[in-house]
Parts: C-alpha cells; structure tokens; sequence
C-alpha cells in the first residue's frame, strides 16, 4: 500500500488526510499543533514526531503549510522533507507559495533524486471536506501521471498546466479572479442594502445570471448573515496577493485591478480582520461608506 506522509493538518491538510484515509491510503501526519495530529490518530492515521519522520518513512509526501517560509524550512532545512525522502519517492507541495520556491524545490529534489510536483489546490475548506478541490500541477508529465490515484481522491478538476512552478502560477491567477470577486460582491451586498433591497433576494437573481459564480453560490448567505468566520482567512488572501503583484512584475505585466484588490484586502488586515473569511471584505466596503 502507498503510505503518504502529510505535513500541515490545518484546515486544507486535515480534511485531504481524512479523504486519504478513508479512499484505504495509510497516511501518516505532522503538525506542530497538537489537537492536528490527535484528529488525524483518531481516524487511524499515524502520527510523526517530525517533517522528516512523515518523509522517511512514506512513497509519497505531501506539504500544505501557509507560505513559502514555512515550506522552506520544512523542505529544504536540513533534516527537511528533501534530506529525508527515499530516493525516487515524490514530494508534492500543494500550499499556495510563490513560483520562485516551487522552481527551486524542483531543483533540490533533482539533485537528491526525490521527484517535486507543485500542486495548488483551489475550493476551500468545503472542496478539501467534499474531496472536489480543482488541483493545478506544475511538474514533469511521468510525475504528474504517478500522483494521478492521489490528485483524484482529493480533487475533481485536476489538470497539468506545464513545468515546475507552473501550478502555483495558475494559482496566482486563481486568487486574483477570486480576491476581486469578492470585492466586487461585497459592494453589490453595500448597494442592494443601502437602497432598501433585500441583499439575499438581490444576490439569488445575480447567481442565476451572467454574474452567478461558485462564491454567490457558496457564500452569499453567510456574507449577508455577516459570518465571517474562516474559511479562507484574509491574512492568506493578503499573502497570495503578495504573490500575484510579485508574479506580475516578473511577467512585465500590469494589474490596476489586482492592485486595487491587493490594497482592499491589505486594509482589511489592518482594520484587525485578518483572522476572519476573506467574505469579510465586505467589512471594508460598509466602512469605506460608512455603513
Ligand atoms: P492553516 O493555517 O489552517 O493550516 C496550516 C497548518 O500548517 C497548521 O495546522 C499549522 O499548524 C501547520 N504548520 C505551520 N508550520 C508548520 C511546520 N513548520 N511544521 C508542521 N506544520 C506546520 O492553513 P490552510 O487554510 O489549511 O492553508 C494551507 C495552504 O493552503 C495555504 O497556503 C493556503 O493559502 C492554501 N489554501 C487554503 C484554502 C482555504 O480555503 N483555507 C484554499 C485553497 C488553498
């Protein structure tokens, strides 16, 4: 059987493992949060006293932690993911993360035999819970083909868009579409009340038209009920559009929207709604209109 180590059991980490469990993988699990690894012992998986135990003693190793520090000191610190993985064993990272540090784990792990796909996954808690995340893969195409059991126990739209990097690219273009839909959502909400109109009744019309998207479908309620709680925290969002800015320049390509998007949520951070659902941006627009 196919044992997959998997480190980082929040709130992406801990349902994928589940699913993993549950599809009859043997998995086993680090996180540096205790209740983490007695949630997973409670469902039958193993738990590590380490990163580097998860890698050792697994086929295939899995890393969703927050941000590219966080993935480098456990993949690239000595003793990290990379020192301890058996030869020909495969290490995939499905953290959002900037391209530069997916490229570089590529690289490491070609040195020391391990193969690296990076894997980011877009759908929320729900889609990790449902197990029907879309997973977008940079990596070598044999690769990619030999997590295919793994991506379809975890995911729904899995799809290879090129080499290594490539997946936490599209990534970036995920969170744009996504930061600025909520945005633009938050101010429909901010219109529709302030002009007397029931926002659920508005928003039902809008999700059943042209502008009907996953996030009316998913979160419209909660939004108007003001239930912000994550989800997919506005801190995260504040660092993936650290990402797409970063990702831009290097593309020599501008993104007014992006940055005006980028800038609603980095005052969301710091009006203190950094720990809430990114659906908070709402907040930001009743205060920008003194609602
Ligand atoms: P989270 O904070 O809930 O989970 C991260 C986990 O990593 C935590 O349990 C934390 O204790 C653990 N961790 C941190 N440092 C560690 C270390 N050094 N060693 C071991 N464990 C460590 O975050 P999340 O919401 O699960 O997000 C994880 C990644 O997935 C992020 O890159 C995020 O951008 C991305 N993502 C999140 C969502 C979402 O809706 N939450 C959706 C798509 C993608």
């Amino acid at each position: 059987m196919t044992r997959i180590g998997i480190i980082g059991l929040g709130i992406m980490g801990g349902p994928m493992a589940s699913n993993l469990l549950r599809a009859g993988f043997d998995v086993i699990g680090f996180d540096v949060v205790p209740s983490a690894l007695e949630r997973l012992a409670a469902q039958g998986g193993t738990n590590a006293v380490s990163a580097a135990q998860a890698a050792a003693e697994s086929d295939v190793v899995i890393t969703m932690l927050p941000n590219h520090p966080q993935v480098e000191a456990v993949a690239l610190g000595e003793g990290g993911v990379l020192d301890s993985a058996k030869p020909g064993s495969l290490y995939i990272d499905m953290s959002s993360i900037r391209p530069e540090t997916a490229r570089k784990l590529a690289a490491v792990g070609a040195e020391r035999g391990v193969r690296v796909l990076d894997a980011p996954v877009s759908g929320g808690e729900k889609g990790a819970i449902d197990g029907v995340l879309s997973i977008m893969v940079g990596g070598a195409a044999q690769d990619f083909a030999a997590a295919a059991p793994i991506f379809d126990v975890l995911g729904k739209t899995v799809v290879h868009v090129g080499p290594a990097g490539a997946g936490q690219t599209v990534k970036a273009a995920n969170q744009l579409v996504v930061g600025g839909t909520y945005a633009l959502v938050a101010e429909a909400v901010v219109l529709l009340e302030a002009s007397g109109i029931d926002a659920n009744v508005g928003l039902d019309v809008l999700a059943g038209g042209l502008a009907g998207s996953r996030i009316l479908e998913l979160k419209r309620k909660s939004m108007v009920e003001r239930q912000f709680a994550p989800g997919f925290r506005i801190d995260l969002h504040h660092k993936d559009m650290g990402i797409i800015l970063d990702a831009s320049r290097d593309a020599g390509v501008a993104l007014p929207v992006g940055n005006l998007v980028a800038a609603l949520i980095a005052s969301a951070r710091a009006q203190g709604y950094g720990q809430l659902d990114h659906s908070a941006l709402l907040k930001v627009a009743e205060n920008l209109s003194g609602k």
